[in-house]
């Protein structure tokens, strides 16, 4: 059976072997299994079901919540010569008839659908006269109604286990925590499924935690110096941002594009289209995008804002670095977003239950920020994986310096005790430092025993205690009351001298060495780069006759490989990772005159 699925690996894919648990998942699946998979985003999903899709009869029917993608998910497939098509609202009955009629003469391997498409009376009676291979629920964390990601239309789909009981059915997501799980094997009653965990390691990406200064500032530095011309996206929190945020890089000179939920669809659509096609583009977006998102050499993933949880987190960032190369998750965080995703929480319509999960979430995430140990170490701890220090995060890279702070917490507590725990932090800030001002003399607070007492310490330290007072729950951010900052936990112990407090020392910028150069071509040599340059010329005017975005040509590792080994046959060219048999067929001769032409 494996040296089956091995020889369509190869033959099909171009990949020289099958990458962890992949094959037992296709192995589980051709022998009509269903399976659960919970695999971190640029693991291998796909394979796991387009392998067995091919070696089973029948067709493989694939449901994808993003039909936006579905277009280039079915060329690449294509173009490795397999028989595709897909079924979606984006298309016109006549071509939507067209695929139908293929599908009923038997001549798809793979037909991916849109789940309010599938679960049409219609489609379901066309599905039952066609032999199926297996379905295939990509994205299944789409049925949990906690997570952000939810689309009603996926709670439909347990039909398919009421009307197709001898198809294997195979559900896959990158949401690894326990309770989206659970909800997954319940409402696609999939509870009898094998459930295949992977790793969820990205040795690849670098994290990076800065604390925020001049946040538009501190990005375009982290751009302009580690990634120039690379493809990237920039996460932020208000739609409002988002536009500011594009409009100031597009001025700066970087190649950047807004995508949020409240542009016009066809605006949107375009932008995400070229993000997906051109090279080297900045998307600036709401968290509405990126799910499904293919694209393998995103080289770096940005917050500018605080997410709500490691899952979304782990999640965004997941999206860099799919084909293996080193990339780059860096993100600012402040005091501000700590009190805005806390206000978002407590001023929310959500049921008390919600709040409270929703808290610990943030805590838990404020726990990486803040952490002084190994991102990486937290972030697998967080999804049951123990580890050891990466030595790939900046804490490991440089570690922080911590520093007693029992003194400046107390101080810092006391002066938000002694104003009335009726301000925010620049006012706190400004009594602790002994800053005069209006408002200061207005409430008299410069005539107080704390007003001066921490001039030893500058503005961005004392908002960094603040932040870790809050952060570890020394202090409490009043949202009813403006912000105001408020005693809470264990603060009377530190007050009283009981408690001793550590604390990071804050740090705007990280002098980290640049990830070992980020894109495929850095280990060239110089005739080797000169070679790899030529080739991804020649792949631009491929993909541009095709309409298909370069990668799906050949990937920038490929091209590397080709540029490094010089194949000068056919058979050669062949052994090479991400040629299959199809594209040796199609682009060999062009790819070795290339090389020849030296
Ligand atoms: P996911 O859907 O889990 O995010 P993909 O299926 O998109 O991941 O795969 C991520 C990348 O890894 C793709 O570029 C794919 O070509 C590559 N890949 C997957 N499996 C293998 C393998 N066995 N060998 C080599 N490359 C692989
Ligand atoms: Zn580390």
């Amino acid at each position: 059976m494996s040296a089956a699925a091995l020889a369509v690996l190869r033959e099909t894919f171009g990949h020289p072997a099958f990458r962890g648990p992949q094959e037992e998942i296709v192995d589980h699946l051709v022998a009509g299994g269903d399976a659960l998979v919970l695999m971190p985003t640029g693991g291998g999903k796909s394979l796991c079901y387009q392998v067995p899709s091919l070696m089973r009869a029948g067709t493989g029917v694939i449901v994808s919540p993003l039909i936006a993608l579905m277009q280039d998910q079915v060329a690449a497939m294509r173009l490795a010569g397999v028989r595709a098509a897909f079924l979606n609202s984006s298309q016109d009955a006549e071509t939507a008839r067209g695929v139908e009629k293929a599908l009923r003469a038997g001549e798809l391997d793979l037909l991916y659908v849109a789940p309010e498409r599938l679960t049409t009376p219609r489609c379901l009676d066309l599905l039952a006269a066609c032999p199926i291979a297996l379905f295939a629920i990509d994205e299944a964390h789409c049925v949990s109604q906690w997570g952000h990601d939810f689309r009603p239309e996926y709670l439909q789909l347990s039909v398919l286990h009421e009307r197709f009981p001898q198809v294997p059915r195979i559900a896959l997501t990158a949401t690894a925590d326990p309770q989206t799980r659970a909800e997954i094997a319940a409402r696609l009653a999939l509870g009898d499924a094998r459930v295949f965990i992977s790793s969820f390691d990205r040795p690849n990406i670098r994290y990076t935690i800065v604390d925020k200064a001049d946040p538009r500032a501190q990005l375009l530095a982290f751009i302009r110096e580690e990634h120039k011309g690379e493809a990237g996206i920039v996460y932020c929190l208000s739609r409002k941002k988002v536009d500011e945020t594009a409009a100031w890089l597009v001025s700066h000179g970087v190649n950047a594009l807004p995508y949020h939920a409240g542009m016009e669809s066809a605006t949107r659509t375009g932008h995400q289209a070229r993000f997906q096609r051109e090279e080297g583009i900045v998307m600036v977006a709401t968290i509405a995008f990126g799910m499904g998102i293919d694209k393998p050499d995103v080289r770096f993933v940005a917050h500018l804002d605080l997410p709500k949880s490691i899952e979304g987190y782990y999640q965004e960032t997941g999206r860099a670095g799919r084909d293996g190369l080193p990339a780059d998750a860096w993100m600012t965080y402040g005091l501000a977003d700590l009190v805005q995703q806390r206000r978002l929480i407590e001023m929310s319509e959500a049921s008390e239950e919600f709040k409270r999960v929703s808290g610990a979430k943030l805590d838990a995430l404020l726990g990486l920020c803040e952490t002084a140990g190994c991102r990486r170490v937290r972030l697998l701890g967080y999804f049951g994986e123990d580890s050891l220090p990466c030595g790939n995060c900046d804490t490991c890279l440089e570690p922080p310096e911590t520093w007693d702070a029992t003194e400046a917490a107390k101080k810092a507590l006391s002066a938000i005790y002694r104003t009335g725990q009726r301000f925010g932090a620049v006012h706190v800030v400004d009594v602790l430092r002994g800053k005069g001002g209006e408002r200061v003399s207005r409430w008299d607070h410069d005539k107080l025993s704390v007003f001066g007492i921490g001039a030893d310490l500058d503005e961005a330290a004392w908002r960094s205690v603040i932040r870790q007072l809050v952060a570890l729950g020394f202090a409490a951010v009043d949202h009813e009351a403006h912000g105001a900052l408020k005693l809470a936990g264990a603060s009377r112990a530190v007050l009283k001298g009981e408690l001793s407090v550590e604390m990071r020392r804050v740090v705007a910028r990280r002098k980290v060495a640049p990830a070992a150069r980020a894109s495929a071509a850095a280990a060239l040599s110089g005739e080797e780069a000169a070679l790899f340059e030529r080739l991804k010329a020649w792949r631009g005017a491929e993909a541009r006759s095709q309409s298909v975005p370069a990668y799906v040509v050949l990937h920038d590792s490929t091209l590397a490989e080709i540029a490094r080994s010089r194949p000068r046959s056919l058979d050669a060219l062949g052994g090479i990772g991400g040629i299959g048999a199809k594209k040796l067929e199609r682009y060999g001769p062009a790819l070795i005159g290339l090389v020849a032409s030296e």
